[in-house]
């Protein structure tokens, strides 16, 4: 689109293009940025010059990926970064590994329980009949996510799928709170 800044210097455009995507909020949960949630992977020029954002799609399922490219778009249009576009890389998948600790933790905050353990399983929770386990065993299920409000491990879930494909439906036995659990993938 416009020849003249491929001749800009690179290095402080695409240092440039970082700061502002690294303020990029993911639409769905917008305390964590997309860079905390690992969805964008990198900012480079593309063969032509071009500067391209890559990003990673979460859950296949997950319609916010034309949103976040949406946003990136119109991050890097406010900030005068042009010409750009945004590339969709699949391999290696997205896994909820690749949230940062900060990301995590502002789940939790948010009322989010986090993804526990690793990904790669493709494990979701099963299905059985509630337990009574004693309070002081922190990790006592895997299945379980531990309430993001009062941090019981008394939680159950209601539904396989809570606001979006990407969590489930939880609630706590303690304080009776419903909550998202963001599942690993
Ligand atoms: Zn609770």
């Amino acid at each position: 689109m416009n020849a003249a800044d491929t001749l800009m210097e690179p290095d402080t455009t695409l240092a440039h293009a970082w700061t502002v995507l690294e303020a990029v909020p993911d639409p769905e949960i917008p305390v964590v940025s997309i860079r905390e949630l690992g969805i964008l992977r990198d900012v480079r020029r593309g063969a032509d010059g071009t500067l391209e954002v890559v990003i990673t799609p979460t859950y296949s399922g997950c319609p916010a990926m034309s949103q976040i490219a949406e946003d990136i778009g119109q991050a890097l249009n406010a900030a005068g970064i042009l010409p750009h576009r945004v590339v969709t890389v699949l391999a290696p998948a997205w896994t909820t590994d690749w949230m940062t600790t900060e990301a995590r933790d502002k789940l939790r905050q948010y009322g989010i329980a986090p993804p526990m353990g690793n990904c790669g399983s493709g494990h979701t929770p099963t299905e059985k009949t509630i337990r009574f386990m004693p309070r002081a065993v922190m990790h006592a299920t895997h299945d379980r996510p531990a309430c993001p409000q009062c941090g019981s491990v008394h939680t159950e879930r209601l539904a396989q799928f809570g606001s979006t494909a990407c969590k489930a439906l939880y609630r706590c036995l303690d304080c009776r709170e419903p909550f998202d659990y963001f599942k690993p993938y």
